[in-house]
Order: structure tokens, then sequence, then C-alpha cells
């Protein structure tokens, strides 16, 4: 991959690099976001473009990229957690490394993983690094948690911000990574955009029998057994009620494009999106207000009901589809 390729942040990085290459840039940046944001991804892409000699950075194919995608370029240091922090004497270990010249030529290339997990000792050890650079020295620092990092450590870096991408990006780069299109437009919607959350879930069989339940579920529905047989299977899932739900969300959300005549999110599954009974607007609205009644602790089992009554309750009165009745 390219960092030209990553979508929603191509631009930012060719912009970033270009400053680094014209030395217009302190020497520390910062990656910050949530996890599976993509800041790792693309810190990695950022630092393997540094010490590039391909024409276009990163090429992935000259001696130096190999190596470096070997991990085993010998001006590129990487630290990050072993157990559960970054210690002083890793650090220490780190600092006299950079003492000696680059092997290449070049830069040292140092990448810091959740680096808001240095303990105190060890940030304040490499805030007098961060300060005078011994040499050519340049930092990448990633974190989820910029707050675990010193004051002086954050004002010492350049920071780079990761949100996560619109599910339309995030299925590009689910694409790009050899995921047919559909999987990757369904893996992005479950996600709400996070690449790294897509991944995840993409290996999760688990999570693909919880989404079929779920949807079975929504469709018990439509038979005349009614609300409590439908129910009755999500009722003991205590603890996947954060995944059921934004199951329903994303099924809701392609409901509603499909009963406006718009493409779903799912594309595969539109038939079935087309034989569901359930209002997509309405499913949505249950949806959240099922959220708003966990975090007041109302039970899940009787939250779920409740939104199942609603969304049936308004069936009758000649309407064919099941809507939400206030
Ligand atoms: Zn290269």
């Amino acid at each position: 991959m390219k960092l030209s390729e990553f979508a929603g942040y191509g631009d930012k990085m060719e912009q970033l690099m270009r400053s680094v290459q014209a030395g217009r840039i302190v020497h520390a940046l910062l990656f910050a976001g949530p996890h599976g944001s993509g800041k790792r991804t693309v810190a990695r892409l950022f630092a393997q473009a540094m010490v590039c000699s391909g024409a276009e950075k990163p090429c992935g194919v000259c001696p130096a990229c190999k190596r470096f995608l070997a991990g085993s370029h010998p001006d590129v240091k990487l630290l990050r957690p072993e157990k559960k922090s970054i210690g002083v004497d890793e650090v220490r270990d780190l600092i006299d490394a950079l003492a000696l010249r680059p092997y290449e030529g070049g830069k040292h290339i140092v990448l810091i993983e959740q680096a808001d997990r240095m303990t105190p000792s060890a940030q304040n050890a490499l805030l007098k690094t961060l300060e005078s650079p011994a040499g050519e020295t340049m930092f990448f620092l990633i974190t989820d948690a910029p707050g675990g990092l010193l004051p002086t450590i954050l004002s010492r870096c350049q920071t780079v911000r990761f949100g996560d991408l619109s599910v339309e990006d995030c299925a590009a780069v689910l694409v790009r990574r050899g995921l047919p299109p559909e999987r990757a437009a369904m893996l992005a919607g479950a996600a709400q955009g996070s690449v790294g959350r897509a991944l995840e879930i993409d290996r999760d069989e688990e999570w693909f029998a919880l989404r079929e339940k779920v949807l079975r579920s929504i469709e018990g529905l439509d038979r005349p057994a009614g609300v409590a047989a439908a129910a009755v299977p999500l009722e003991d899932m205590k603890g996947s009620e954060g995944d059921i739900l934004d199951i329903m969300e994303l099924w809701a959300r392609d409901l509603m494009a499909v009963q406006s005549g718009c493409a779903p999110y799912q594309a595969g599954e539109a038939q079935r999106l087309s034989r569901c009974r359930v209002e997509g607007r309405a499913l949505l609205r249950g949806v959240v207000q099922v959220r708003r009644q966990l975090e007041s602790n109302v039970a899940w089992a009787n939250a779920l009901e409740n939104m199942y009554f609603k969304l049936t309750q308004a069936g009758n009165g000649g309407r064919t589809v099941l809507s939400w009745q206030r």
C-alpha cells in the first residue's frame, strides 16, 4: 500500500511528506486517534517512505523498504510496551543507540507505539532527546490516549489527528486490502468507518453468527407468533447488547435506503432487505431508544420486548409495513 492510497489521509500525508523533505518540519510527529482509525498503519508507511530509495515512496521493493518491512532496517528503532508499560531503561537504551551515526547515512527513525504507556520517568528521559536531537532523528509517537503523555512531550510534537473514516472511505480501504466489495461495504458499515474494527469483525465468526441471529429475530416480527418468540433468542445474550444494537442499526439504515428506493450498504442483502416488513425508520428510532434505556438501567430483555411490541402495534390499520407507535 502507498501513502497516497490511504483513503481519507493520503492528501494529508503527502503534504506532510513534502514538508519533511523540504526540512520544514519538527522532528517529532504524534499520531493520535481512536483504536482502528489507521494511525499505526499510516505512521509505518510514513516511516517507511522516509528510508525508501525508490521513486514513488514507499515503493515496497527497494532494499531499504525490504529491510524496513522485515523489521531489520538498522536505522529504524521500534519501541512498544512488551508488558504493561515502556520503562525508563528501554528509553535509555534507545537514546544510547541514537548516539551512533545512522548506518545508511540518512536519519534515525524511531517509532513508539502506545506511547502513552511510557512511564513518567521514561517520558522525562525521552524529553531531552526530543528537545535536542542528537544528529538526525525523526520520532513517530503513536497513541490512542494522548492524555497519557506529559504536556512537555506533547508540546514538542506536531500532532496528526486521526478520526474514523466515512463508511465509503473505510470500504475503499478494505477493498484495496483485497476484500470483495460487498463484504467490504458490509464490514465498513458494521464498524462505522473504523478500518481496524472492520478487520476484527472480518475474522470474527461469532459476530457473523450473532448477525444472523439478530436478522432472524427482526424477521420473526412478521410472523403471528409475535414479539415474545422473536425476542427470546436475543434476550439471554447479556453482554452482547452493544453488538446487537449496532447490527440492528446498520440493518435499519439499509431498510430505510431500500424502502426509499436507494441502494443499501449491504448490497448483497438487497433481496432480503426488500422482503423485510419492518419499517427502517421505526427500527432506527427503536434502537436509539433502547440504547437510552440501557443507560438508565432498564433491563435488556424489557427494553428489547418493549421495542418489538411498539414495532408490531402499528402493523394493523391496513399498513403493510410495521412501524413505530408512540
Ligand atoms: Zn522503497
